[in-house]
């Protein structure tokens, strides 16, 4: 142990009250934290009503669980959110901070850090431990890794690439403690609208077991037909890209898997006509079994991928199709 008990609090991520995988890689993260420092991790939710989702917390992980409770918290804003964490700070001051990388850790981690008078670590990708808690995180576009510690004797706000880590796995026989805390609705200078619904085919990548991503050697529109039929082979099944794509207006840009779009890690990732640029792979470099579709061999995805088929994708994925669907006797997962 190199410092004394001090209390890691991990930000749980939730969609209207659905607790995000994401939350479950952030502990994992913070329980190496824990194990180096002897800290106590507690996991806060900010939601309305909180106190179901402090419960399944609680259920899941065995760990201490905060529920923040405000009638304000029932949709994402960041005012009202660093208000309502920053009261709950202030009751028990943590000496970490963890969130997920995603867009709403984005928006909230700099300014709870500027709140908690904290360092702020964003992006951070892996945890190196030692006296000196040593922190990684890509640089230069993913090119070379660079190894941060933060400041001692202040707390710490850190954001987590999703992907990083393996989901947390609970030991604990019983359910951990569970507060909730009612606070008052703060006064905002900003207030939510109303939620759009991401398009169909954009929906949790982050959760889909088989992503088949596209890219520029798709060739046009009309050749998006097989790639949406084979993502929905799979039942967790949903179509990603690369970024031209997307720029091009031909996916949503919630597709989007790289530095600027999202970072994924299905149990199959299918690169169809993507070149593997570093900007693409280091958003899904974490998947368990990675195929290159790419008719040039010494495409750079060709040596990221475990398999590389070369092959022209629109000849390659009807006849992929038509293989699973015969494997399977014409019937869906
Ligand atoms: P290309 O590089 O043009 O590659 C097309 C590939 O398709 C080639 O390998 C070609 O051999 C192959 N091909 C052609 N025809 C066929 C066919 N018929 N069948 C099979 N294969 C075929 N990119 C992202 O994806 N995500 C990001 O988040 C991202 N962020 C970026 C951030 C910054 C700051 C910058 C500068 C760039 C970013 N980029 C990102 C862009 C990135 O650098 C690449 O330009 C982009 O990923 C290339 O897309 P691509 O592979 O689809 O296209």
């Amino acid at each position: 142990m190199c410092e004394s008990t001090e209390s890691i609090w991990v930000l749980a991520e939730h969609a209207d009250g659905v607790l995000q995988p994401v939350t479950y890689e952030v502990l994992a993260l913070a329980d190496k934290v824990a194990r180096v420092t002897g800290g106590r991790i507690s996991v806060i939710v900010i939601g309305h009503p909180a106190r179901p989702m402090a419960e399944r917390l609680a259920e899941g992980t065995g760990l201490d669980v905060i529920g923040v409770d405000a009638e304000a918290a029932s949709s994402y804003l960041a005012e009202t959110f660093r208000h309502l964490m920053k009261a709950a700070a202030l009751l028990h001051p943590p000496r970490f901070l963890f969130l997920p990388h995603t867009t709403t850790g984005w928006d909230l981690a700099p300014g709870l850090a500027v709140d908690l008078g904290a360092s702020s670590l964003s992006a951070v990708c892996g945890f190196q431990g030692g006296p000196d808690l040593v922190f990684q995180r890509r640089i230069l576009n993913g090119r070379m890794m660079q190894d941060v510690r933060p400041a001692k004797g202040r707390p710490v706000v850190v954001t987590v690439v999703p992907g990083t880590e393996n989901p947390f796995a609970s030991e604990a026989k019983k359910p951990g403690s569970l507060r909730i805390i009612e606070l008052q609705t703060p006064q905002t200078r900003t207030r939510p609208l109303r939620y759009v619904e991401p398009p169909p085919s954009s929906v949790r990548l982050q959760e889909a077991e088989v992503i088949v991503a596209v890219g520029r050697g798709l060739g046009g529109v009309d050749h998006l037909g097989p790639i949406h039929e084979l993502a929905g082979l799979f039942r967790r099944g949903a179509v990603g890209a690369s970024r031209p794509l997307c720029d091009m207006g031909l996916l949503p840009l919630g597709c989007q898997v790289g530095m600027t779009g999202q970072t994924v890690s299905p149990k199959l990732y299918i690169a169809c006509g993507i070149s593997g640029a570093v900007q693409h792979t280091m958003g899904m470099k974490a998947s368990g079994l990675i195929v290159a579709v790419n008719t040039d061999r010494n495409a750079l995805f060709c040596r990221e991928a475990h398999y590389c088929v070369v092959a022209d994708l629109n000849e390659f994925v009807p006849v992929l199709i038509d293989k699973i669907l015969r494997f399977r006797g014409g019937r869906p997962e």
